[in-house]
């Protein structure tokens, strides 16, 4: 019998196990109804500001202008587009005025989670999720991102800001309103860490960015879902989820922070499109996305940002937590043919 393959990530000490032999289809993994959280009020809906924290950063629409605001003194700025609040059972909380960096590490196995954990509310509409908003709101959220990680990115004591969004409540979204999540921390975490060491490594060795290189390889193979003039999506060689997908740019930086308002819109664009065919292939399933990026300094030649989404299709049960390896029931080639195939219709 012919065995299946195991896949080592390009980066990371990761191993997948890709079940070629009685692989599914991704259309297997589409279930007819998925389960949403409920609230009797949603917080984060229009009219109920007053249930959040004030707003660190509001978009108003002003005329034909956005503007930008926050919430003062028990204010809470009504008709916004974008909301920004912190969240209200944060895992990482601001220092009270300054803190010295060597309190933070208080031994090798123990730190403050000093940083910050904030709620970006997409749309005032509950339901306006990105795969079906129109791209100008896309393209606000997109802003408000480099906006936050901008000024997140610039405390003494951050060392890294997770961008995220759950969709679903399997994908552990237990708001239903559309929205992401922005976490900074006072160290680098373990993933990304890998990655820039792997990268770093990669740079001495050859003085070029290992992303590029991927990304070349990958516009040429059958895991590419689609290619547009600033940005690439593909299915990586070693997906550990079934139909997971990352968004490349072309240009190679270290973070979104520098990108311009067409490169933006471009990249919303590319996420849009990413999602509806997901949407529309596997009936709108659960699923966790992520920002990988490199803000510190000394990272902007080896490390290349990118967007990370993991559909959450699969139960990861004793084998996979057992083990750290996983198996994927979905090979990727498989994975980017649907996608291809949901995105053209
Ligand atoms: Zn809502
Ligand atoms: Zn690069
Ligand atoms: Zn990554």
């Amino acid at each position: 019998m012919p065995f299946n393959e195991v896949r080592k990530d390009y980066l990371l000490d990761r191993w997948v196990v890709i079940a070629k032999e009685r692989s599914r289809r991704p259309t297997d993994f589409a279930k007819p109804e998925r389960k949403k959280a409920k609230a009797a009020v949603c917080p984060l809906c229009p009219d109920n500001e007053y249930m959040t924290p004030p707003a660190i950063l509001v978009y108003l629409k002003q005329g034909e202008r956005v503007i930008k605001d926050s919430d003062r003194d028990g204010f809470r700025h009504k008709n916004w587009l974008i909301r920004c609040v912190s969240n209200l059972y944060p895992a990482f909380t601001p220092p009270e005025g300054k803190i010295r960096l060597d309190r933070i590490m208080q031994s090798s196995n123990l730190s403050l989670a000093v940083g910050h954990h904030e709620v970006l509310v997409e749309s005032p509409v509950h339901d306006m999720h990105p795969a079906d908003m129109e791209i100008p709101q896309l393209l606000h959220v997109v802003n408000a991102y480099v906006d936050r990680l901008r000024e997140l990115s610039a405390r003494p004591y951050v060392k890294y800001v997770s961008i995220f969004r759950n969709h679903g409540l399997e994908a552990g979204a237990s708001l239903s309103h559309a929205h992401s999540q922005l976490v900074a921390t006072p160290f680098i975490p373990t993933t990304v860490n890998d990655e820039l060491k792997a990268s770093r490594k990669f740079w001495n060795r050859k003085q070029r960015c290992v992303f590029c290189e991927i990304m070349e390889k990958e516009l040429k193979g059958p895991r590419l879902i689609l290619e547009n003039m600033r940005f690439a999506a593909f299915a990586p060689y070693a997906s550990v989820n079934p139909m997971e997908f990352w968004i490349f740019p072309k240009k190679h930086e270290a973070t979104p922070l520098n990108l311009s308002e067409r490169e933006k819109e471009d990249f919303a664009e590319t996420l849009k499109k990413c999602l509806k065919g997901l949407k529309q292939l596997v009936n709108d399933p659960p699923y966790n996305y992520g920002f990988h990026m490199a803000i510190g300094k000394g990272a902007n030649q080896c490390y290349h940002w990118h967007l990370e989404v993991y559909p959450k299709l699969a139960i990861w049960a004793g084998f996979e937590k057992s083990t750290g390896m996983y198996i994927n029931a979905v090979t990727p080639e498989t994975a980017a043919e649907g996608m291809r195939r949901a995105i053209s219709t």
